[in-house]
């Protein structure tokens, strides 16, 4: 996956999160929060989509037309694209395959035709998938996460080291120094999209929306709650952590304690 760079202004960011970029020392924030762009010239439908994926944690950023989209997206590497097809300056498909010359950044159409040809015709133009008009924000988010889950390097069920942590996706077992830390359902759901990410923050809205599948309901206490579980398992504190690392204010980041020694302490 593209590393994404400092964004640009103009990014709406998630719900509750402050403004403004970091200085290098800071511990990892803004640039570390998955980044969509959306490239639609309808004002309503490009509102309602930065409404509701900021909502769901993501960092958005809006483009009414073709042209300027491009330009956005090669300065700013957003971690995936929503591209309507029906642009005023430039048609979709040849954006696409612009974009595709550039970038091999996740992109899912936007298109107001469900007929064959123009789906066989869109995917064959490099999107890597497509959602018809009328759609849900619920639809949206969730061919997002699916087409962001399909960059990411690794397989989904591959199991992952981190530091003295194994996680292991075919078994459902967890184990810290080969002993095995006994979770629950949703700590080990939890534990395990942290390692998918690990060192790069997760907010827990994000947390809500993929491990517990409520973009709405839910409180951010329910994940509050399961980590300190899950760090009371790993035989940490918020105080005194060591793989689950809390920045204040944005969410929290799994980390090799090993390898973040000389970092400063993230702000807990
Ligand atoms: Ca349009």
């Amino acid at each position: 996956m593209l590393v994404p760079a400092r964004p640009a202004a103009g990014w709406e960011r998630p719900a509750g999160r402050p403004a403004g970029g970091r200085s290098p020392g800071e511990p990892p924030t803004l640039k570390d929060v998955t980044s969509v762009l959306v490239v639609e010239d309808d004002p309503q439908i490009r509102a309602a989509l930065t409404r509701s994926l900021s909502t769901r944690g993501y960092e958005v950023r809006g483009s009414a037309n073709g042209l300027q989209g491009l330009s956005i997206l090669v300065d700013a590497h957003p971690d995936a694209m929503l591209l309507d097809l029906g642009l005023p300056d430039i048609d979709g498909l040849d954006l696409l395959a612009m974009i595709r010359a550039v970038s091999p950044v996740p992109v899912v159409v936007i298109t107001a035709r469900d007929d064959d040809d123009q789906i066989v015709r869109t995917l064959d133009a490099g999107a890597d998938d497509y959602i018809v008009k009328p759609f849900s924000a619920k639809q949206v988010e969730a061919r997002l996460r699916a087409v962001l889950r399909r960059a990411r390097p690794e397989s989904i069920d591959a199991a992952i080291t981190v530091g003295e942590l194994h996680i292991d996706p075919a078994t459902r077992q967890a184990t810290l120094c080969g002993r095995d830390l006994g979770l629950t359902r949703k700590e080990f759901d939890l534990l395990h999209l942290l390692a998918t990410r690990r060192g790069r923050v997760v907010t827990k809205r994000q947390l809500l929306v993929e491990v517990w599948d409520q973009p709405y309901g839910g409180t951010e206490n329910t994940v509050d709650v399961h980590l300190s579980w899950l760090r009371r398992k790993l035989g940490e504190t918020a105080t005194a952590p060591r793989y689950l690392r809390t920045v204040h204010g944005v969410g929290v980041r799994l980390v090799d304690p090993a390898a973040v020694a000389d970092e400063q302490p993230d702000q807990v």
